[in-house]
This record gives structure tokens, C-alpha cells and sequence, in this order.
């Protein structure tokens, strides 16, 4: 909280926001948070922590012992949305926020036809199969590896996927589906 009051006093262009991913040992914490946000005029961004992680030999639920209910979740997200219309600088969609209320909701993912994740390595990350990246940008173009048949086919299969619990993938991918909702009441506004 001192490095907020000093970049809000000596660098007042700097865009601050708070982000708070919710896991079972934070959701306690989510009305503090809005409150804080409110007191100190910072935007904040919540998002639920991703529990799976894909590889070509099967799924691993690397943090499901870290994840809060469905139902613990569906109930903050339902405070959160209340507040950010009565308000709140609450950054999140009010469609991130509905995708959650009531038990996260199946959807078609399309993030990675807009975002490609390149490891430290400079590999194109699959992530449906994280430890076989896709290529690696030292030996391929970026524009070459996007034609090669693997990643057409990755394309395809990220489709069947909505294991992220990200803004990112969420918003993304029901943009994807409908550019109107970056313009409708209720749907993806960001900011
Ligand atoms: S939801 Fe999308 S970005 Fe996330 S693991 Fe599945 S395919 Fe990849």
C-alpha cells in the first residue's frame, strides 16, 4: 500500500489497478478489496485461478486443493457484480462476472486464435499439450508456423477446450463469437 501512495502522489500517469485471483484462501477477502479499491480510487480485476493443466500424457489438476467452491465462487461474483453496478471500479465484464454466478458455464474457446503464448525459449506454447511445444520461432517464422498443419489443428482443438478461468480467454472467446458484445449493455466493456 506505500508503493500505491507513492506512485499515486509522484507518478500520477501511471495507470494503477489492483488484481486479485480467488482461491479458497482469498475469497474472504473480496468485499475488503472492492471497499479498498473504492477508498483508494483503484480500478481492481478479480479472476479465478486455473486448476488444470494439460499435457499430451492426460490432464493434472495442479491446484484443485487451492480452488474455492463453485458455489463460494458464484456467491462473490454475484456481490462483485452488485457492486460494480452500484459503482464499484470493478474492470471485469459484467459477462466474465455472469459466467460464473450459478456455477461456471460451458464455452468455446477461441483465445488462442487471437493471443500466441512463446515461452523464454521462444517455443509457441501448446497449451492442450504443454510439455510438446508447437515450434520453436528460432527455426520457424511466426507466419510459416501458423500455416503448419499442427497448429491449424491446434486451432481446432482449442475449440473443445474452456479450462481457463482468465478474463482473457472468457471475454475473448465470447467476442470472438459476437464483436457486437464489445459495444452492448452488459457485455464486454473493458475498463
Ligand atoms: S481454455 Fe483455451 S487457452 Fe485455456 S487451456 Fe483451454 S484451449 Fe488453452
Amino acid at each position: 500500500m506505500k508503493s500505491v501512495e507513492i506512485i499515486k502522489r509522484d507518478y500520477p500517469l501511471i495507470s494503477l489497478q489492483f488484481s486479485f485471483s480467488i482461491s479458497k484462501y482469498n475469497i474472504h477477502r473480496v468485499d475488503e478489496m472492492i471497499a479498498l479499491g473504492d477508498e483508494r480510487e483503484i480500478p481492481i480485476a478479480f479472476n479465478v485461478i486455473n486448476i488444470i493443466r494439460h499435457y499430451s500424457y492426460g490432464d493434472i489438476d495442479e491446484k484443485g486443493e487451492l480452488s474455492a467452491t463453485n458455489q463460494e465462487i458464484s456467491d462473490a461474483f454475484s456481490r462483485i457484480l452488485k457492486a460494480k453496478k452500484n459503482g464499484s471500479h470493478i474492470l471485469n465484464s459484467e459477462m466474465y462476472l455472469k459466467h460464473f454466478i450459478g456455477g461456471k458455464k460451458p464455452y468455446r474457446c477461441h483465445a488462442r486464435k487471437v493471443f500466441m503464448f512463446v515461452n523464454s525459449n521462444v517455443d509457441i506454447e501448446d497449451c492442450l499439450r504443454l510439455d510438446k511445444p508447437i515450434a520453436n520461432l528460432r527455426k520457424v517464422s511466426v507466419k510459416n508456423a501458423m500455416s503448419l498443419p499442427r497448429f491449424q489443428q491446434y486451432l481446432k482443438d482449442t475449440e473443445k477446450c474452456d479450462s481457463c478461468n482468465s478474463p482473457t480467454m472468457i471475454d475473448t472467446s465470447y467476442a470472438w463469437e459476437d464483436w457486437g458484445l464489445l459495444t452492448k449493455s452488459g457485455g464486454i466493456s473493458f475498463g
